[in-house]
């Protein structure tokens, strides 16, 4: 079938094209199932995946956050051969500095855990923290946490890398064309209506990131995820920059920093952020980031801005991922809601996608993330997030 030539029907549709929805994709169409296609209502990682500041890490407090990590690590890793893609990889550590007491009981526990399941890390000490990572102030610290495991990449390489591997399996991706409605005769889902025509499916991935709310709503399936804005600053350069800059996040204030080119990415939350549509950038975060930066890391007060955007996080109640498939209708899967931490966890998250979907062993036991944890066990928390 010629590029141009809209489907009218397929296996399986995803919808979305960030990292998720272009790893399930890939995912899918290695193990097989070639007869999909990817539906972006924009371009490709236009929607959190670009936006994200790149962070790869295992660092996490649920198990199933940890080895989600771990897996995609290896892959970001080994990108470059697996995918012929360069992603810019550093694997520079990742260094929490923490001053609350609650918090480093807290992170001595997750330690724990991280160790059990095999990734390396560490309760450091201050002087130790200072000498990794010097650009930080240690006034007030009582500790860090070292993950030597971890780093940054660039989230517009992974997503072109995916794509390109996808596309070669066979899989088509149609950008600027946006989901409208997804069809459902009794229990049994036939199909998507988009802006650019119908596709009958009897499989749906919901991989919208922020905009899953309305795909669920359009099923009949709650997927309760918020759009909250997130704001990014990258520097002008910075003489004698070290090269190896962990990226390094202050607890408590949220704030965060890692090398990017010759300047310093920063990032920290929106203090008092309510969820909603906007990505207009705020004279009160910035106002926010200098604030803490006086304290933290004093030498942003000497550097200029060369650029800055803005995000949507996918926040759900738990600020833990959804990720299963939907009960009461076949089928509609759905990876979404990871709260800040999709990026990293995209590669993995792929391929138990893929597997969820042909009902094979998933390779990460991930049932305990259903949207069903709501109506019973209840929350399921991850803390080692900003
Ligand atoms: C400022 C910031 C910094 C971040 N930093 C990190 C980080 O360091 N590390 C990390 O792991 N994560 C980070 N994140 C989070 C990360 O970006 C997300 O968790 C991740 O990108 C989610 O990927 P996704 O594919 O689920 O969603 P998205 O990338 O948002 O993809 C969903 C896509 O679905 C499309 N879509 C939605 N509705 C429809 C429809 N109806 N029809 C067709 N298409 C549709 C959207 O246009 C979008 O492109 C950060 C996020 C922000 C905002």
């Amino acid at each position: 079938m010629s590029d141009k030539t809209f489907p009218t029907r397929a296996e399986v549709v995803v919808i979305g094209g960030g990292v998720m929805g272009l790893s399930t994709a890939y995912h899918l169409a290695k193990g097989g199932t070639t007869d999909v296609v990817v539906l972006e209502k924009d371009e490709l990682g236009s929607g959190s995946t670009c936006k994200a500041a790149g962070g790869v890490r295992a660092q996490f407090s649920d198990a199933v956050n940890v080895e989600l990590g771990m897996r995609s690590l290896e892959v970001f890793r080994n990108f470059p051969e697996l995918f012929d893609q360069e992603i810019d990889y550093h694997e520079s550590g990742y260094l929490f500095l923490l001053e609350r007491e609650e918090d480093l009981h807290t992170f001595e526990r997750n330690v724990e855990l991280q160790n059990s399941l095999g990734l390396a890390s560490r309760i450091i000490g201050v002087e130790e923290a200072a000498a990794m990572s010097p650009l930080a102030s240690t006034e007030g610290l009582l500790a860090g946490v070292w993950s030597p495991e971890a780093g940054h990449c660039t989230p517009e390489s992974v997503v072109q890398g995916y794509a390109r591997a996808a596309r070669a399996l066979g899989v088509r991706i149609i950008r600027q064309c946006e989901v409208t409605d997804v069809v459902r005769d009794g229990d049994t889902l036939t199909g998507v209506v988009t802006s650019q025509g119908d596709i009958a499916t009897d499989t749906v991935v919901c991989c919208a990131g922020a905009w899953s709310r309305r795909l669920g709503e359009m099923v009949g399936v709650d997927l309760p995820v918020d759009p909250v804005r997130r704001e990014l600053l990258v520097t002008e350069p910075i003489a004698d920059l070290p090269d190896r800059v962990p990226f390094t996040i202050d607890f408590s204030s949220t704030l965060y920093f890692h090398r990017e080119g010759p300047g310093l990415l920063v990032g920290m939350s929106n203090q008092d952020e309510e969820p909603g549509w906007s990505l207009e950038h705020t004279d009160a975060w910035l106002e926010q980031v200098i604030e803490v930066a006086e304290r933290r890391v004093p030498l942003l007060e000497e550097v200029g801005m060369a650029s800055r955007w803005a995000g949507y996080y996918e926040v759900t109640p738990d600020h833990n991922a959804l990720i299963g498939e939907a009960e009461g209708v076949s089928r509609f899967l759905y990876a979404t809601g990871f709260s800040g931490h999709g990026f990293l966890q995209g590669p993995a998250v792929g391929q138990v996608m893929a597997e969820m979907y042909r009902g094979e062993a998933l390779s990460v036991d991930v049932s305990g993330m259903s949207t069903e944890r709501f109506a019973g066990a209840g929350l399921r928390r991850e803390f080692n997030i900003v």
